[in-house]
């Protein structure tokens, strides 16, 4: 490993907003599940720049979509009828809920415009102060509606005020979902599997409480799948393999394979809800972000394709359990929380694993995050193990560096 260019880090502490810790690596170039630095140092990328290079960097199919795109229309704007929107929003839909499709440009904001949907839905149904519930640690994003349902952050005074009208119960504890659920509420807006709080699993028995509670109340459950979609848990949707089928999905990251967009999908009724002046946005749907989403559909929206996360993701694990210094691997398909022995330092083996070659990522301090690219090879998974395996043996006799 290279450290970056001290120049460009200067430039970058100078010129960029200081809200990211940045690793101390400059990459310049991506190539399936590899990530090279600026001296041509290689990296293996089980995170895909957290959970977007879902196909691996550059995938041929994406890159050609893009390019022909580009040299077509790059942008016409929501005034105008373009097909790959169309395209787009009709593949998502039948894939899923079956209504209809907002689109936007990033996580966030799919959940912003559920967040007006739940809204105006409970409004029509004349609830006054309507409330939207979200679990502790659920991460939804960073603008005002999707961090106001971000309990974890949404307590920062610095930012305040946030929106009224979120409430929070702890993760998991369906007796005080249940007591938090009433005529006013708007949304149980939750994810599925936890990600950026370290990979944690909803239980199905909830999950099935929250459609219940919604059903009961007339709210609508929302469930974010942003982390989770797009075939990281080895089904298109994580939805589908539990026993809720949610009003509203939301989607982005891997999405578009490295392209932004993101994607607000509804059950019939629920598209019903926004008209015209409700909601909008510039670039979104634009038809080279849409052109790239869908040729990665084309991609992982087969059964072989979702095959292989499921296993790879059971053969990574395995080898993971294997390890000394890995306490248990939370988590389903290819989206895994690698829980770490006491005494080991999830922020210190990062750094190493990164020297070593690796790329994952530190979302607790007892806890490694491993996204995978779907094309990760046998042999590329074998050696991640091994290099996860190296470091932790380091790590637990002291000689880590
Ligand atoms: N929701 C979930 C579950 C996420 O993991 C993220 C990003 O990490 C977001 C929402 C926000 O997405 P974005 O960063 O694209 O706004």
């Amino acid at each position: 490993m290279s450290p970056a260019d001290q120049a460009l880090k200067d430039r970058e502490k100078r010129f960029v907003m200081q809200t990211y810790k940045r690793a101390d690596v400059e990459f310049v170039r991506g190539e399936g599940a590899l990530l090279f630095d600026a001296d041509g140092n290689e990296y293996l990328d089980l995170l895909g720049g957290i959970s977007v290079a879902s196909m691996g960097h550059c995938h041929p199919d994406i890159v050609n979509a893009v390019r022909e795109q580009v040299g077509e229309l790059m942008h016409a704007s929501n005034l105008f009828y373009t097909q790959p929107m169309v395209d787009l929003a009709e593949r998502l839909s039948s894939s899923s809920l079956g209504g209809r499709v907002f689109f936007c440009n990033s996580g966030t904001e799919a959940n912003e415009c559920a967040i007006k949907i739940a809204r105006k839905a409970a409004y029509e149904r004349g609830v006054e102060n309507p409330a939207i519930i979200s679990f502790e640690s659920d991460f939804h994003g960073r603008t005002y509606g999707s961090l106001s349902a971000t309990p974890g952050l949404a307590k920062d005074p610095k930012l305040g005020p946030m929106l009224d009208g979120f409430k929070s119960v702890p993760f998991d504890d369906g007796a005080a979902l249940e007591a938090a659920t009433g005529s006013d509420t708007a949304a149980i807006f939750i994810e599925a599997i936890q990600g950026e709080a370290g990979v944690f699993v909803l239980s199905d028995e909830t999950l099935k409480l929250a459609r219940e509670l919604c059903d009961r109340t007339g709210a609508l459950l929302i469930i974010d799948e942003i982390q989770t979609g797009i075939g990281r848990t080895g089904s298109l949707w994580a939805y589908e393999q539990g026993p809720a089928r949610p009003d509203v999905i939301t989607s982005a990251k891997a999405l578009g394979g490295g392209v932004a967009i993101g994607a607000c999908i509804t059950t019939e009724a629920a598209g019903e809800v926004l008209a015209p002046g409700d909601h909008g946005s510039t670039f979104a749907a634009g038809p080279v972000a849409a052109s790239a989403a869908l040729a990665v559909l084309d991609l992982v929206d087969q059964p072989e394709m979702l095959r292989r996360i499921r296993s790879l993701g059971t053969s990574l694990t395995e080898g993971l359990l294997k390890m000394n210094g890995v306490e248990a691997v939370r988590g389903r398909g290819l989206m895994l929380g690698v829980e770490l022995s006491e005494g080991i330092n999830s922020s210190e083996l990062n750094t190493e694993l990164l020297s070593r070659g690796l790329v994952a990522n530190a979302p607790r301090p007892d806890s490694l995050r491993l996204l995978p690219p779907f094309i990760l090879t046998d042999e590329q998974a074998g050696r991640a193990l091994e290099i996860i395996s190296g470091a932790l043996s380091d790590q637990l006799s002291g000689t880590g560096s």
